[in-house]
């Protein structure tokens, strides 16, 4: 069984919502679609107040260098560009729509023929991004300029505690799921690929196995946070090392999200671009769990209501509990990337209060990237930078390891990521000084 070194072992609670088959979501009355729901520059709009728009139109295009096309989820009117709340807690520009409720539908022109090339543009033009969370456009991933692709890695750990879409996912578009990672691998140029599945969805595994075929295998992985993590499934899957600063295509990988190929199947096969995804409603405090279809621009105010999710509960979550963000506002909407989002009560957070450190080292043992939080925090504290980085801060995945195991409940997590985007900003203020002198 393939596996990682250190990383933990959280309660799963994938039973709240895991036998859900996937449902349509709420169909909101108005969409606030984001321009920047992806890695990159945010998309430039080309449509204008007043514009009516079918769903599935192209409403935003690439920015220059690395950017994705944005459309229109819902048939109806263009209230016009506004700024609106988002994940980060800043306004960022989203399309205002007001849904019509009459679904008019538009789709890309089916394919002429079917090469490498022709797909990756396919992928590109329905505006494709990781959905596993990660959201870096998928064209440019796969087309991995100047490097030898030979193994693509499909992510179906899905490691993260209440998540199903992608297991629902599974279940449900075997086929569609097959057919869109031979499509991947023929967009990356890879010769196999490797399915990489906890050993706690042993039917989605067994499922997929029966349907996948030429070059592609199912690889059973441990059950462990984070599997699901780029460097610990690619070493998981096939014992390959990515060097430090190194992207999986320096070794000849390219992983894609099982939600990803999904997409890359729907665009090539359904002519249908990007515009809804699966989200996995969970948590005690949500009335009726579920798996639904969830249109990009949908409020989370729309998505509790839909579901039940209580607004007053402990803690109001957009991805999973490891990883993912507390949510300040009901007004933020869902976009590409939106995986989850958890109702949770008090059992469910663990509120105690942060005390001093004891010297455990359980943060170093449990860190997958072999990092030292402990000390990397404590570097911060004293504002000792260059010690945060040489303790490796840069190399934090964010995978809050550290934090789940520290039993005096120190934000370690949070501390290595702010150790990280100093030290980012550092540079940056390096160079754009240098710049300056010449
Ligand atoms: S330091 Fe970063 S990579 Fe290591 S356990 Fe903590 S969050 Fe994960
Ligand atoms: S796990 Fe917590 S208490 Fe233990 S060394 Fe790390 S920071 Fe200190």
């Amino acid at each position: 069984m393939g596996t990682f070194a250190s990383g933990v072992h959280p309660k799963g609670n994938k039973s709240i919502a895991e036998d859900k088959p996937i449902g349509r979501g709420p169909e909101p009355k108005e969409v606030y679609v984001p321009l920047l729901q992806h890695i990159g520059k945010p998309a430039v709009p080309v449509v204008a107040e007043g514009q009516r728009v079918l769903c599935g139109e192209l409403i935003a295009k690439a920015a220059e260098g690395l950017s994705v096309n944005v459309y229109s989820p819902v048939s109806g009117t263009v209230k016009g560009v506004v700024g609106h709340i988002s994940q980060t807690g800043k306004k960022t520009d989203h399309v205002l729509i007001e849904n019509d409720f009459l679904n008019v539908s538009t789709y890309l022109a089916p394919l002429k023929e079917e090469t490498r090339e022709t797909i990756l543009t396919r992928i590109a033009e329905a505006g494709i991004v990781g959905m596993g969370g990660a959201t870096f456009p998928t064209a440019a991933k796969l087309r991995a300029e100047g490097k030898k692709v030979d193994l693509l890695i499909v992510n179906a750990a899905e490691c993260e505690p209440y998540i199903t879409c992608d297991y629902r996912i599974m279940l449900e578009y075997t086929e569609q799921l097959a057919e869109g990672i031979r499509l991947c691998m023929v967009a990356a140029g890879a010769e196999r690929a490797i399915v990489g599945i906890e050993n706690n969805k042993k039917d989605a595994a067994d499922k997929l196995m029966r349907a996948v075929n030429g070059g592609v295998s199912v690889k059973i992985l441990k059950t462990k946070y984070p599997q699901g993590a780029e460097k610990q499934l690619v070493y998981s899957c096939c014992r390959r090392v990515i060097p430090e600063n190194k992207l999986p295509a320096d070794v000849g990988v390219v992983v894609v999200n099982v939600h990803t190929a999904l997409a890359v199947y729907k665009a090539v096969r359904e002519n249908t671009p990007c515009y809804e995804r699966v989200m996995t409603v969970s948590g005690k405090r949500v009335e009726k769990p579920c798996n639904i279809w969830v249109k990009n621009g949908t409020p989370y105010r729309d998505i509790a209501q839909f579901c039940g999710g209580d607004e007053n509960c402990e803690r109001i979550v957009a991805g999973g509990p490891m990883m993912g963000d507390a949510v300040f506002s009901l007004k933020v909407c869902a976009g590409k990337g939106s995986s989850a989002l958890l109702f949770l009560d008090e059992g469910e957070c663990d509120e105690r209060r942060s005390e001093a450190c004891i010297g455990c080292g359980r943060c170093v043992q449990a860190c997958p990237m072999g990092l030292s939080p402990v000390f990397i925090e404590r570097a911060l504290f004293d504002k000792n930078y260059k010690e945060a980085q040489d303790f490796g801060a840069d190399y934090c995945i964010g995978c809050g390891c550290c934090s789940y195991v520290c039993p005096s409940h120190r934000f370690l997590v949070q501390s290595v990521k702010l150790a990280k985007k100093i030290l980012r900003e550092r540079r940056e203020k390096e160079k754009a000084g240098e710049k300056a002198n010449g």
